[in-house]
């Protein structure tokens, strides 16, 4: 009938008439309403259990299926009395847990990132670094620490990626519907939404402040995307990682300095605030701001304070995943903003530049951020390391050694990552106490007790359901993208289930090596189509729409699936999201990570995988070069052999090929009478007893507070007490130092004539310097000699320190002698250095003011 009416006939207007809950029901809006659900098994299966098959179309996403509950469905719950009794214990426990939210205490922190990685419903990440912060703010739920984390909410996030038949990536940019995510509005004491401003050229861009609450801590996302902004400014918080240079400046103006006023307005002052990778790095200069114009403090004075309250975490050593904006930029950006600090534009400059004098070279947000931060970190202790040779260059007059850039290695959310059939026999067999105490080894090597045969039925089991999985996802992208029945019937029909079977899943950049496995092509033929010992290869990855390089890697791989000889045996997978890790980290047999190293950071994809009893096969960079031990998994050696990339790649890949066909598919492979791998159990057990534990978030989030929070709140509480009269004290003695500095002048100095003669085994090494210190008192100055050993021509590695002690002080002048015996032989090269000493200050670099002798 009414196809037969006109247009002009019919007045309709649009009505969306929302489904009631009944009150029985509504605790399921309040569960869906807390990521906390998706790490705990009995809520997740109680919302799944409201109708599988939709949850999954769905994406996972409880908000929206709870918004469909119509009638029908909830009379049928309601008449459930299973899944009722389910929903009341369910509510019971997060209500216990969410009752402990007020207990919170100890060190407060501030939390800051670009990107958090919570679950496959919230598009608020691209990858590792916000998998990570996603997280740690589950395990800060769990060990209910006072902390508030900061992030932007994304209309588009990060893409959504298609692989067409030829192997090229489209990126898919879905929007999110905010109704259907887990957040509130934040609201004013009056009621209003609470909005915070950011001054942009000519204009203020405003943002609303919305609270995704993860179990007991709060994320707090800012969304310039509505009517009072401008086109431009709203597309601030559309995507994540888009846009250019000055779209990225201006999102990481809105996330530091907004992300700040959020904090303020809320009456959160934190004692630590801790940024997570550069791009929240002008949180700082918020900060500053607030020291100035509250405080009354002068900027030297706020800067100290702003630095004692900081920690920055530096996530990468590639530079492409560093932000270096130039002047010119910043300029209308800053300019008044900075004026505003009373800050000098070219001192503020300097801060962002390694050498300040160099005006051609961009602000780097990293440098800025180890300016204003006392404590600064790396991801591993590799990673440590090599930040340290790369800021190097800061901190003029030490070698990379010496530096105050620590780490912590990255670690994995046990909740969130464990399968459920791992999880009840862990729970079964080591106790449920381990979990409040998850690094204790004492717990997991309980592993050792479980028969050969229950750990092979676990992996079975998760391994058909990834392969299940694995033909589902082939079947459906397969054909969305047009290829034959025929291809996608012969490659699910080749899948074998008890092939042994290899995952590589990341981002693809070019530095993770994805084409080492195809450098030979007929000797991967081989290793898969061996009737005996089947080998399954599966691929996943997006690579940014920037990156050309790591596209052309994936229509590579993608393409090589296609022929005959590799179909059913190379697979790739397309749209890599936290769900497919999940299914992919606990269903594959082994992990494989190729890296250059030492450019990977940490990685933590193989961590979950350890957890899964799912061994690892890595290059020894990153966290595995920590995690790696004998007979829990396979390495590429850490050295490198060549520095001409190519040949190493070559050779890396030979020993890729070689490890495989000698060691791990033989070990796979070599079953007993009852089919039963015992080897390749052992090595089960051992990565799960020895490798997992290690790597656990509690373990990340204790290290933070034990290495870094702790000590950070404790200088910044002695540094504000008594209305900053340390703050004030230290940069009164800064000011005469860096006055007097240039003035100190060597009268007289004796040291042994190490040229013509050695130094005996056992006959202590003698120096004495006489100075002068102008109005320096000998109090104000230390002077140490170093032993250095010479690694190469511009590598100098610190063996011994010792500092030269007062002998006599006389007016302006002061006698500094030592007598060391160095207890080692060989060749060393010595020098003595002269520095400001002072115990308010943080580090010896803090004053960038030193002197060799
Ligand atoms: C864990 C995870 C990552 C990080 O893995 P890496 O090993 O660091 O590359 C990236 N993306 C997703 C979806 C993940 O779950």
């Amino acid at each position: 009938m009414i196809g037969e009416l006109k247009d002009t006939n019919i007045k309709l207007k649009r009505i969306f008439i929302e489904p009631k809950l009944p009150a029985a029901l509504e605790p399921l809006n309040k569960l869906a309403h807390n990521i906390w659900w998706s790490w705990n098994k009995d809520a997740t299966d109680l919302i799944e259990s409201i109708d599988p098959k939709r949850f999954v179309e769905l994406n996972y996403n409880p908000v929206a299926l709870v918004k469909e509950i119509d009638a029908t469905t909830s009379q049928r719950l309601l008449e459930d009395k299973g899944f009722m009794s389910k929903l009341k214990k369910v509510v019971q426990d997060f209500d216990r847990y969410m009752d402990k939210k007020s207990s919170q205490k100890g060190t407060s922190i501030a939390y800051f990132s670009m990107e958090y990685g919570l679950h496959i419903s919230l598009k608020l990440y691209s990858g590792g670094l916000g998998v990570l912060a996603g997280d740690y703010l589950k395990e800060a739920s769990d060990e209910n620490s006072n902390l508030s984390a900061v992030g932007l909410l994304y209309r588009y996030g990060y893409f959504t990626q298609g692989i067409s038949m030829h192997g090229e990536q489209i990126n898919n940019y879905p929007p999110q519907e905010f109704t259907k995510l887990p957040i509130e509005p934040v609201r004013t004491s009056s009621g209003d939404w609470l909005k915070i401003s950011v001054n942009m050229p000519g204009r203020t861009v405003q943002a609303k402040v919305w609270k995704l609450p993860v179990g007991r801590i709060d994320l707090y996302l800012l969304d310039t995307d509505f009517d009072e902004n401008n086109w431009e400014d709203r597309t601030l918080t559309h995507h994540l990682y888009g846009g250019d240079n000055e779209h990225r400046l201006k999102q990481e103006i809105l996330l530091g300095i907004g992300g700040v006023r959020v904090l303020n307005a809320l009456g959160i002052k934190a004692d630590v605030y801790h940024c997570n990778e550069g791009h929240a790095a002008f949180n700082g200069l918020e900060r500053l701001g607030d020291y100035i114009h509250q405080e009354n403090l002068s900027y030297p004075e706020a800067l100290e304070m702003v630095r004692a309250t900081s920690l920055f975490t530096t996530h990468t050593p590639v530079p492409a995943g560093h932000d270096y904006f130039t002047e010119e930029l910043m300029r209308p950006y800053l300019y008044a903003y900075i004026a505003e600090l009373g800050i000098p534009w070219d001192q503020f400059i300097a801060l962002g530049r390694k050498d300040k004098e160099n005006h051609h070279e961009q602000f780097s947000m990293s440098h800025l951020a180890i300016r204003l931060s006392q404590e600064v970190n790396g991801v591993s202790k590799l990673h440590g390391l090599v930040s340290q040779k790369m800021f190097n260059g800061l901190f003029p007059g030490y070698t990379s050694q010496e530096l105050h850039i620590g780490y912590v290695t990255n670690s994995v959310h046990y909740p969130t990552w464990i399968a459920d059939e791992w999880h009840d026999l862990y729970t079964k067999t080591f106790g449920t106490k381990f979990l409040r105490d998850q690094a204790n080894k004492t717990y997991w090597r309980k592993i050792h007790q479980v028969p050969a045969q229950e750990i092979m039925e676990i992996r079975k089991v998760l391994k058909k359901r990834l392969l299940d999985y694995v033909r589902e996802t082939i079947q459906r992208d397969f054909t969305k993208r047009g290829e034959s029945p025929r291809t996608i019937f012969d490659i699910t029909n080749k899948l074998n289930d008890d092939a042994l079977v290899f995952g590589f899943a990341r981002r693809f950049a070019t530095y993770k090596r994805a084409h080492l496995l195809f450098s030979n092509k007929e000797r991967l033929a081989a290793l898969v189509n061996n009737p005996d010992r089947p080998v399954i290869f599966l691929f996943a990855g997006k690579a940014h729409p920037a990156d050309g390089g790591g596209q052309g890697l994936i229509r590579h791989i993608v393409n090589i699936s296609k022929e005959p000889e590799f179909q059913g045996k190379i697979i790739f997978l397309q749209n890599y999201n936290m769900e497919m890790a999940k299914t992919l980290v606990q269903g594959v047999d082994i992990w494989l990570n190729t890296p250059t190293r030492p450019q990977e950071a940490s990685g933590t994809s193989g961590m979950k995988a350890a957890m899964n009893g799912v061994m690892n096969f890595s290059v020894l960079d990153g966290w595995w070069a920590e995690g790696f031990r004998d007979n829990a998994g396979w390495a590429l050696p850490e050295e490198r052999t060549f520095a001409e990339q190519n040949m190493q790649d070559e050779l890396d890949s030979e020993s890729i090929y070689n490890i495989m066909e000698q060691s791990i598919i033989p070990t796979y492979f070599d079953r007993d009478a009852g089919g039963i791998s015992t080897s390749w159990v052992e090595y089960i057990k051992q990565i799960i007893a020895e490798v997992a534990p290690e790597f656990t978030m509690q373990r990340m989030l204790h290290d933070y507070y034990d290495r870094f929070y702790v000590k950070v709140h404790e200088r910044g509480q002695k540094l504000r007490s008594k209305q900053y009269a340390a703050t004030v004290e230290l940069n009164k003695w800064r000011e005469k130092v860096i006055h007097a500095w240039d003035a100190i002048e060597v009268l007289d100095s004796q040291v042994m004539d190490t040229d013509n003669h050695p130094l005996p085994t056992g006959k202590p090494f003698e120096a004495s310097f006489k100075l002068f210190l102008g109005s320096l008192s000998a109090e104000d100055v230390g002077i140490e000699v170093v032993f250095f050993k010479r690694k190469s021509e511009d590598e100098l590695v610190p063996q011994l320190t010792k500092e030269l002690e007062v002998k006599k002080v006389n007016g302006h002048t002061a006698t500094f002698a030592c007598k060391v015996d160095p207890q080692v032989s060989g060749v060393y090269e010595y020098g003595f250095r002269l520095f400001p000493k002072n115990e308010l200050l943080a580090h010896r670099q803090d004053l960038n003011l030193v002197q060799w002798l």
